[in-house]
C-alpha cells in the first residue's frame, strides 16, 4: 500500500513528490515517457516561459536550472500588440526562456530515490474502500492497480481525477490552445509577443522565439471555429512584419482560466488536487508554473503533520494563493477590456522607447 499517489509528472505532481518522498511512500504517474524520441504531439505544449514569480519559487527550493533545461534567446521586453486599438508598445519583463519538456523532464530527475515514478503510463480511475483507494491505470498494454491512503491529482487542466471525483464542482473557464512552431527571421530582434485582438479571443495571443524557430500561440475559447480564427491571427500579424512561412510542427492543449472562486477545487477527502487540476493558474497572463510549485507546496506543508487532517491544513495554506488569483481577475478588465486597454496603453505608462 502507499501512502500517496501523485497523478502527473508535471511541475506540481513532480514538485510535491520532491517535498513529499523522503517521509512517504510515494508513486508518481506520468503519462509522458521522457525519453529523446518522445514525439512533438505527445511534448507539453507550453510557451516555456519562467516568470518572476516561478523564479522566485525555484531560489526559494534552492534550484538552479540546468544550462540544458534553457533555450536561447532569453528576453527582457514583451512587444504588446493590439490590433483592435491598433497601438503597440514595448514593455520590459524578466523571463527565463526554457525548453519546457527538458525543465519537466529535470523535475522529475531530481524527485527522491525512494519515490517510484512509472512515466509511459496513464490514470484510468479509483473506487473508495474503507480506510484506502484503489488507483488504476495502465502501462504497457497491461491494466494495473494499487492501494493508496492519498491520491493527489496534478493531472493539469482538464484533470481526469478532477472530473470523475469532483463532478459537481464548478470548471474553471477552459480554452483550448494551438501552438505552431515556424522558422524564426534573422532580424536579430527578440521580444515576447503577446497580441490581443477581440476578434480572435477574449484572451490572449502570443509569440516566443525559441532559437532558430518562433512559437505562435493562441487560447482560444472552445467553439467550432478554432482554426479559422488562428489563420485569422497569422494574416492580421503580417501587418506587424511577421512571416510565418511553412509549419514545422502544430500542437494543442486545454488551458483553464478559473475568473471565480469557485472554479478552485483543492479536493476533499482521500482525494486532493494541486496545481492546474485544482484551477491554480493566473486567470490574467496564463502563466501556471508558479502556481503548481506554491499550490505543491502548499499540500506538502499540509503533509507535514501527516495524512490525517491534512485537508483543512491544505486549505488554509491556500489562503494567499486564492487572494493571489482574486487579485489577477481584479486586474483583467485593464488587459482585456478593448477601452480600458486602450486607455493604457495610450498612455504609454510602464512601456519603453525600442532604439532602432
Ligand atoms: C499553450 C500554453 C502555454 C503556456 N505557457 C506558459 C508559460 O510560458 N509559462 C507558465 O508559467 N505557464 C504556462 N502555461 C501554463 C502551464 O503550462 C501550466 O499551468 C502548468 O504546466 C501547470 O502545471 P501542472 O503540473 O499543474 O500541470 P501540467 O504541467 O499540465 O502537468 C500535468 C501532467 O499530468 C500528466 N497527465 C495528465 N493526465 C494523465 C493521466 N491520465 N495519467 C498520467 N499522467 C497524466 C501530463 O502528462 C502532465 O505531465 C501554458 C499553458 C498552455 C496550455
Amino acid at each position: 500500500m502507499y501512502d500517496i499517489v501523485i497523478v502527473g509528472g508535471g511541475p506540481a505532481g513532480s514538485t510535491l513528490a520532491r517535498l513529499v518522498g523522503d517521509r512517504y511512500r510515494v508513486l508518481l504517474l506520468e503519462k509522458r515517457s521522457f525519453t529523446e524520441n518522445m514525439g512533438f504531439v505527445s511534448q507539453k505544449c507550453c510557451g516555456g516561459l519562467l516568470d518572476p514569480d516561478a523564479q522566485r519559487m525555484l531560489a526559494r527550493f534552492g534550484l538552479g536550472i540546468p544550462k540544458d533545461v534553457l533555450m536561447s534567446p532569453q528576453l527582457f521586453a514583451v512587444r504588446t500588440i493590439d490590433i483592435k486599438n491598433r497601438i503597440e508598445r514595448y514593455y520590459q519583463r524578466h523571463y527565463i526562456n526554457i525548453d519546457r519538456n527538458a525543465f519537466d523532464k529535470w523535475l522529475e530527475s531530481i524527485v527522491p530515490p525512494d519515490v517510484t515514478i512509472i512515466n509511459d503510463c496513464i490514470y484510468r480511475s479509483c473506487s473508495e474502500n474503507e480506510g484506502y483507494l484503489t488507483v488504476r491505470f495502465t502501462h504497457g498494454g497491461r491494466e494495473y492497480e494499487e492501494r493508496t491512503k492519498l491520491l493527489v491529482g496534478a493531472d493539469g487542466a482538464f484533470s481526469g481525477v478532477r472530473r470523475q471525483c469532483f463532478d459537481k464542482q464548478p470548471l474553471p473557464e477552459l480554452y483550448i490552445c494551438i501552438q505552431e512552431w515556424y522558422r524564426a527571421d534573422s532580424s536579430g530582434r527578440n521580444y515576447y509577443g503577446a497580441v490581443f485582438d477581440d476578434e480572435i479571443t477574449d484572451f490572449y495571443s502570443w509569440t516566443i522565439p525559441k532559437e532558430d524557430r518562433i512559437i505562435l500561440g493562441s487560447a482560444l475559447a472552445p467553439r467550432g471555429d478554432v482554426l479559422r480564427r488562428f489563420d485569422l491571427l497569422k494574416t492580421r500579424l503580417k501587418e506587424y512584419g511577421f512571416d510565418f512561412g511553412e509549419r514545422l510542427a502544430r500542437n494543442g492543449a486545454y488551458l483553464y482560466r478559473p475568473v471565480r472562486g469557485s472554479h478552485i477545487c483543492t479536493g476533499g477527502g482521500r482525494i486532493a488536487l494541486v496545481g492546474e487540476a485544482a484551477g491554480f493558474i493566473s486567470p490574467s497572463s496564463a502563466e501556471g508554473i508558479s502556481y503548481a510549485f506554491r499550490s505543491s507546496l502548499a499540500l506538502a506543508r499540509a503533509l507535514d503533520q501527516g495524512i490525517e487532517g491534512y485537508s483543512d491544513r491544505y486549505v488554509e495554506n491556500l489562503q494567499p494563493l486564492r487572494r493571489n488569483i482574486f487579485l489577477k481577475n481584479m486586474k483583467s478588465p485593464a488587459m482585456y477590456n478593448t477601452q480600458l486597454r486602450k486607455l493604457a496603453m495610450r498612455s504609454g505608462l510602464l512601456s519603453i522607447d525600442i532604439v532602432e
